[in-house]
């Protein structure tokens, strides 16, 4: 039975600014994610046109906030090309306070991109690009029906490093008939270009996409992809890459400022069909999610009626809430951030907190929460936990 008391914040987290861009040139068989295929009828003017006026009228949410982080997003970022880039983010800075240190991200499909759409973003103001690899083997590629080979993502690879210090590239394990000596090969190659940072995902299979309807033959079984696992995380601590979240590892604490705000129960606004919104403020926090279907979305805006979900969240769910994305930190985090984040008193989770170190699936020592290498290996189960 919870003992949550009603939330009070004494100060408001960082905030960021995730943008959604909901296209693609055609959905892989294992994406879930909220995108659509391209048509010549989209108009990427109109738009970034729309996705401000949804960032003006969420104004009155974020008044006198400084934004830290942006992420443009999808979907596809990559699909729109440097002007649409440059006049979203120009509309975007004349509307809201953005650190002069803002990180800012821009998601990019190999097969989308050339010299001078990475030029132009970088001089709209993209300080950092998150490449969508997945693997660089060319069988693999064809299996999650990617649009690129690994010719053009190497070629996208050394074009981005002219234009971007900021480098994180997206890969996958545990793909249909992927070998340990495979891995391998994707290890060595991403680690030979020596970006800043390096995320690499398990595949699963979801709901609602193409792989789970007909999944794949011969996907390694959880055993192998702890194996695989294991193997990542051996070979980057070789080559310097430090793992600070389950699935992303930096080079000299390049960390995703974003993504790390998320895991650290920031806040964040989401404009763009589907883009989701956390949001605190003294007394509450609340969740959005905005018209998923980008029509309707475009459609909505201008009337009011874009925002689909629009809930407090209950201070009874706040500590799964923290937990779940706190978690994934291997270096953990402070108690006292559980207390600053959500506002309740450390006491609420103590009982969980004791069970799940009895559970070995966390440390507690000196007013931090760190999870043990088994709490993250076994990450829902140590979640479970906190579930009220
Ligand atoms: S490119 Fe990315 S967002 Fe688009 S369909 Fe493929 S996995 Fe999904």
């Amino acid at each position: 039975m919870s003992t949550a008391t009603n939330t009070v914040l004494t100060q408001l987290p960082p905030l960021a600014l995730y943008i959604h861009i909901p296209w693609c040139w055609h959905k892989c068989p294992y994406c879930d994610f909220n995108s659509h295929t391209f048509k010549p009828t989209v108009n990427e003017m109109n738009y970034v046109e729309v996705l401000l006026l949804d960032l003006e009228a969420a104004l009155p949410q974020i008044w006198g906030r400084t934004i830290y982080s942006i992420f443009i997003g999808g979907g596809t970022p990559s699909l729109f090309s440097g002007d649409a880039i440059d006049k979203l983010l120009s509309g975007v800075r004349k509307l809201v306070k953005l650190s002069p240190f803002a990180e800012i991200t821009l998601e990019a499909n190999p097969g989308t991109i050339d010299n001078e759409h990475l030029k132009d973003y970088s001089k709209s103001g993209v300080n950092r690009l998150s490449l969508g690899i997945q693997s660089f083997n060319d069988k693999h590629l064809l299996a999650l029906g990617r649009i690129h080979d690994s010719a053009m993502a190497i070629k996208a690879i050394n074009q981005a490093q002219q234009y971007f210090k900021q480098i994180n590239l997206d890969l996958m394990y545990g793909l249909p008939e992927q070998t340990m000596q495979q891995l391998q090969q994707d290890i060595t190659q991403a680690t030979s270009f020596n970006t800043s940072h390096l995320s690499f995902y398990n595949l699963t299979i979801e709901p609602n996409t193409k792989f789970f309807v007909t999944p794949p033959a011969n996907l390694p079984d959880n055993d192998q992809c702890y194996l695989m696992q294991n193997l990542i995380i051996t070979n980057l601590a070789q080559q310097n890459f430090q793992r600070y979240e389950v699935s992303a590892y930096a080079q000299q604490t390049n960390y995703s400022k974003h993504n790390l705000n998320y895991w650290l129960f920031g806040d964040y606004l989401g404009i763009g069909a589907g883009a989701h919104s956390k949001l605190s403020f003294h007394d509450k926090i609340i969740r959005q999610v905005r018209q998923k279907h980008p029509q309707t979305y475009i459609n909505q805006v201008p009337k009011a009626q874009h925002i689909n979900e629009n809930c407090a969240v209950n201070s009874c769910d706040l500590p799964f809430e923290f937990m779940l994305n706190a978690m994934r930190l291997i270096d953990g985090f402070s108690t006292n951030l559980f207390v600053e984040r959500t506002g309740l008193s450390l006491n609420v989770i103590l009982p969980k907190l004791l069970l799940a170190q009895q559970q070995r699936f966390i440390k507690l020592e000196q007013q931090k929460i760190i999870p043990t290498t088994h709490g993250i290996n076994f990450l829902n189960d140590a979640l479970l936990i906190f579930l009220d």
